[in-house]
């Protein structure tokens, strides 16, 4: 038995096997090789090898996700095939006189740019898919194995880090609880691990190379342990203890439809954040009045291209239909910063958090903005959904985003595609966007702050950097005034004011935060009925 410490994302205990991940670390050398027949053979084992993984993910993929999903894993058989990718490693390694991995890692990179630089969007979406099949075939000659992540029972899935990209693409079904070496509590892909209920352990000092999958292991998101090959007596305390976890939370079940309301009367919303409508299971389970943030970007990431409108209409369609009536609130694009798609090609930056972003993105490429909002308001006709935009810092910008609104609309009246004008409304998620609240609030139907990034802007902490998690204070003074000012500000104009970011969920500030007049706090759907528990208590 091995006990290692890590930090706790999210509350939970589990009991069961790890699955490990590990990332591809392996640096290609260029290597003289006397005998290059040698190499050529190697290569074609390596290409079996791979063919072989792929058959086994393209079978798995079927089953689960349907024969159209799945298909990418043929695309990557037919290119091992191809004769020109074939031909240019042989050539390589003939001619230079060097190893396989170098071969295919150099024809990887060739054709991949070769792929970008193609006009048809298409064609440039295949750069990733050479990439991709170059690092499969690499990491075979190299001997550094498969690296696909195989949940066929539901694991324990132990990694160094993982982006929100690959967290997104995982069948959460699959997954009883993440550990990784490294990544930040205020990272997305923390952020995800509270959203979807799975308890989440950071920070975890473990040599992934003593590792492998099947192992048995033991999370307690409570304490923060994670503990290898635990004895039969610890498995029967983890045992006892999940039992009454799910005592308590049965307890709470029975809050399900009942007011957030404090004792005096004081009634508040409580509604849910998603990233996509597979979530909506866990809003429904737990009872939110609402969804007051759908991170729309993870419809754009783990994907070779961006979403069309029609795909969007249906995913935000679906979202309205299911909440029945209820408050949907639609993030619209925020990527950049931590959450990367490839086929953007965004340019690598300095300062990614201080730097080409969300709304930034979207009103210089009004194109991908214009198809966003065309699906929204498409989708509006079928329930109550409200559009939010990200990373305001000035009027103008909103001035901006209403002359894009209006094209938007225009052009649905002139295709005869009905729409209905719905509640637009902003994150206060910049210092700025909370110094000018009070002229904001007279432009926007309502405000919701975003606590993560509003933090990490006002303290100057990279909420990446899990070297700061340290200085990382949400409660710090600075932070709560603002929160108040926005309030305030929102009031005074008739407007309303919620809180999305993760502070929302933050049980030591509930009281603070119906004192203040918050109107709303959006948070992990497994929080609401917690947060309800202690309004229903409180004065
Ligand atoms: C926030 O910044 O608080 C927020 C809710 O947005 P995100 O975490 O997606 O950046
Ligand atoms: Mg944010």
């Amino acid at each position: 038995m091995q006990c290692l410490k890590g930090k706790s994302v999210y509350k939970g205990i589990v009991l069961g096997k790890i699955s490990v991940l590990k990332k591809d670390d392996y640096i290609v050398k260029r290597i003289k090789v006397d005998d290059p027949e040698k190499e050529i053979a190697r290569v074609k084992k390596a290409v079996e090898e791979s063919q072989a993984q792929l058959q086994v993910l393209y079978d798995k993929a079927v089953k689960e996700v349907g024969e159209a999903s799945a298909a990418i894993f043929e695309v990557h058989q037919m290119m091992l095939e191809d004769d020109d990718y074939n031909e240019s490693i042989e050539n390589i390694i003939t001619t230079q006189q060097v190893n396989a991995e170098y071969a295919v890692a150099s024809t990887g990179d060739n054709f991949s740019e070769m792929f970008a630089s193609m006009d048809d969007d298409y064609m440039k979406a295949r750069a990733a898919d050479i990439k991709d099949i170059s690092n499969r075939l690499v990491r075979n000659l190299s001997g550094h194995g498969n690296n696909d992540i195989d949940l066929s029972e539901p694991m324990i899935l132990v990694a160094d880090d993982l982006s929100p990209s690959e967290t997104v693409q995982m069948d959460k079904k699959k997954i009883l609880a993440f550990v990784t070496v490294h990544g930040s509590s205020n990272s997305h892909t923390a952020i995800l691990a509270r959203m979807m209920n799975i308890p989440a352990l950071i920070g975890v000092d473990v040599n992934l190379d003593e590792l492998h999958t099947g192992m048995e292991a033991a999370v307690n998101g409570f304490t923060g342990e994670f503990v290898l090959e635990p004895t039969e007596e610890l498995k029967q305390k983890v045992e006892q203890r999940i039992t009454e976890e799910k005592e308590k939370q049965a307890l709470l079940l029975t809050l399900k439809g009942k007011e957030n309301i404090t004792k005096s009367g004081k009634k508040i919303h409580l509604y849910a954040n998603i990233g996509s409508v597979a979530d909506m299971g866990y809003v429904l389970e737990n009872d939110a009045g609402g969804i007051g943030l759908f991170r729309s970007e993870f419809l754009y990431l783990g994907r070779n291209e961006l979403p069309g409108e029609e795909e969007q209409f249906q995913a935000y369609k679906q979202a309205v239909q299911n909440m029945a009536g209820k408050k949907v609130i639609i993030r619209t694009l925020d990527i950049g910063a931590d959450k990367q798609a490839d086929y953007l090609r965004l340019a690598e930056e300095e300062n990614p958090a201080l730097g080409y972003r969300a709304i930034r993105i979207c009103l210089t490429q009004p194109e991908i903005f214009k198809v966003q909002l065309r699906a929204l308001f498409r989708a509006s006709v079928y329930g109550n959904l409200s559009i939010m935009y990200p990373m305001i810092t000035s009027v103008e910008e909103i001035k901006k985003i209403r002359e894009i609104v209006e094209e938007v609309k225009q052009e649905l009246k002139n295709d005869e595609i009905p729409y209905k004008d719905v509640e637009e409304g902003i994150m206060i998620e910049t210092p700025a966007a909370v110094m000018i609240s009070d002229e904001l609030a007279e432009i926007v139907d309502f405000f919701s702050i975003g606590t993560n990034d509003l933090t990490q802007y006002t303290l100057a902490i990279d909420r990446q950097n899990e070297k700061l998690d340290p200085f990382y204070n949400p409660h710090h003074k600075a932070i709560l005034k603002m929160i108040q000012m926005v309030v305030e500000n929102a009031h005074k104009a008739g407007k309303w004011a919620g809180i999305c970011g993760e502070l929302g969920a933050d049980p030591e500030l509930t009281e603070a935060f119906v004192k203040m007049g918050v109107d709303e706090l959006s948070v992990a759907p497994s929080m609401i009925l917690k947060l309800r528990k202690i309004i229903r208590e409180m004065e």
